[in-house]
């Protein structure tokens, strides 16, 4: 058996499948096929050990039953991979999976734990097998928590127990009196055991196919947040994962992921807006020469430097004079805060949120908590709160302050005040700084992107460019440059330089120069804060052979010997 992942998406996967001479694509159903219930034609299936024929999946039939031999090439369960008491001493299993998957259905604690067991070290190169549990409505969530191919026994139960299914829950048969639906079997007009079968299979299929394009998209939870409303259970399991296994999420989550709507509660704890609002809080520091706090709303167009409401406040603060120690900070939910020179990184320009002038108790407590260490860590000399109506989380909790936007903050009045506030202040630029603010707010950036990495690569660099394309130049040569499609800067092989010799974002792999892109096989080692997406130095003994964006996990990189780990953009 040989699994190749294809797509990521966090820790759920597409994947190429093949056993024997035939190949599946993941996420899967394995059809039971047996007398009873054959499976239908040309798909994944599986069977008793001694009746899987080549390119299928055969499982032991009882705990008790020990010895018997399954073909090579076949996938082959046996009562050891399920953890069974009576049978331990067996090679380890080509899958994983749960000694008891039924349990982890009603017990979300240990669903979780499971989880994350399951992906440590390289149990993250092996397929994930799942029995019993998926349902239409739970494979999101299950192939969400890395989970790649399901047995179809949950949907042959549910025909024999006259459940008709569907991805946003359960009906029941003989109540539905227009099948909701125009698969083969429910538009046959005959109802019996075996068309509700069929719709079954074929409704679970259907699910899988959404789920495959929703991984290539890169938004999977987006539809996990929608299908987990069709039971409690699924409900607690995410949010449990988010709570629990938030670093084995954020491992795995993308520093440059798709567009997303924010629009449920769970949206709040996305492993990549937990990891924005924690990455704020260790890695970040102010534009050093700025002195006055702007706290202001976001606005719908993103970034929101090109919305009308972000270009009025930009005029009123330039038209006070006072603009180079003027740090604009837009307060938001579900991200808290967004410093303006990082208004391109995702996701700050790339969420979208229901917006009705009013916060819940959850992102009021997020925003205040953001605020409050914003304030406290960053030492500021003066905080204006222009906030409007989005005023009550903020003002709330601030001291001392000057709020000038009564009424809409966006009013002419407003900005006039606004103006006036910054214009009165008696503070200037200190004295003794020599640095430019558009390179206090790229160190600003690169910080955030690389940590103190990013302070390395800014030292005594200039920048360049009409925003959002911004070059950092140092030593006579070009060191990166920000682009507004990324949101991040893309590294030259200089500035990778500069960023390997500070110990961090770097692959180190044998003494050769990349040719194209760089495999997996070849990765010695990867610094253990590279994220899929981020750009990173390829050395080899301090010495940089190439730079490009990575493709996997440090883990995924390390142990797998195929797949490729960095996508080249320069070799050095
Ligand atoms: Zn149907």
């Amino acid at each position: 058996m040989r699994f190749e992942i294809i797509e990521r998406d966090g820790l759920a996967r597409t994947g190429i499948l093949e056993i024997g001479d035939l190949r599946h694509t993941t996420p899967a159903i394995a059809f039971v096929n047996s007398r009873k219930y054959p499976a239908p034609e040309g798909v994944l299936s599986t069977s008793t050990i001694e009746e899987a024929p080549a390119g299928t999946i055969g499982v032991a039939r009882s705990e008790f039953e020990g010895g018997s031999e399954g073909r090579a090439d076949a996938a082959n369960i046996r009562p050891g991979h399920r953890r069974s008491p009576y049978c331990r001493d067996e090679e380890p299993s080509d899958l994983s999976l749960p000694d008891s998957a039924s349990s982890l259905a009603l017990d979300s604690g240990k669903f979780v734990q499971f989880v994350s067991s399951a992906k440590q070290g390289d149990g993250i190169l092996k397929p994930l097998y799942c029995t019993v549990l998926g349902l239409p409505h739970r494979l999101a969530l299950l192939s969400y928590c890395g989970f790649d191919i399901f047995d179809s026994i949950p949907l042959i139960m549910a025909a024999e127990n006259g459940s008709y299914l569907t991805s946003s829950g359960v009906l029941e048969y003989d109540s539905v009196k227009d099948l909701p639906c125009s698969c083969p079997a429910c538009a046959s007009g005959a109802r019996g055991k075996e068309q509700l079968l069929r719709h079954n299979y074929n409704e679970a299929q259907n699910e899988l196919k959404l789920i495959r394009h929703s991984i290539a998209q890169g938004r999977l939870r987006e539809l996990v947040e929608n299908r987990i409303r069709a039971d409690p259970w699924l409900v607690q399991d995410l949010r449990l994962m988010d709570l629990e296994n938030y670093g084995l999420q954020e491992l795995h989550a993308p520093i440059k992921g798709a567009p997303f709507h924010a629009g449920s509660k769970e949206s709040l704890s996305r492993p990549d807006i937990v990891r924005w609002r924690r990455r704020l809080e260790k890695r970040y520091v102010k534009p050093l020469g700025t002195r006055i706090l702007l706290l202001i709303p976001c606005s719908a167009r993103k970034p929101y430097s090109m919305s009308q409401s972000h270009m009025r406040f930009r005029q009123a603060v330039l038209a006070s004079g006072k603009a180079d120690i003027v740090h604009e900070v837009i307060v938001t939910s579900p991200l808290g805060l967004v410093p303006r020179e990082l208004e391109l990184f995702y996701p700050a320009q790339d969420y979208d949120i229901p917006v009705t002038g009013h916060w819940d108790s959850d992102e009021k407590r997020m925003a205040e908590d953001m605020v409050s260490w914003l304030v406290e860590s960053q030492g500021y000399d003066m905080v204006i709160s222009h906030l409007g109506d989005e005023r009550e989380p903020v003002n709330s909790i601030l001291k001392d302050f000057v709020d000038t936007s009564e009424g809409r903050p966006g009013s002419a009045e407003s900005l006039e005040r606004l103006t006036r506030t910054l214009a009165e202040s008696a503070l200037e630029p200190k004295s003794g700084t020599k640095t430019y603010r558009s390179v206090e707010d790229m160190t600003s950036l690169c910080r955030f992107q690389f940590g103190e990495a990013g302070n390395a690569l800014c030292e005594g660099a200039k920048v360049a460019g009409r925003w959002p394309y911004i070059k950092i130049l140092g030593d006579g040569e070009q060191l990166g440059m920000l682009t507004g499609e990324r949101g991040m800067v893309s590294l030259t092989a200089p500035g990778a330089q500069r960023i390997a010799d500070a110990g961090t974002y770097s692959v180190e792999i044998e003494d050769f120069v990349p040719k194209g892109n760089l495999f997996a096989v070849g990765v010695e080692h990867a610094s253990p804060e590279i994220r899929i997406g981020d750009d990173v130095a390829v050395v080899h003994s301090g010495d940089v052979r190439a730079v490009g964006v990575a493709r996997m996990c440090p883990a995924e990189m390390e142990f797998s010997e195929r797949g490729e780990a960095v996508h080249i953009r320069h070799v050095a």
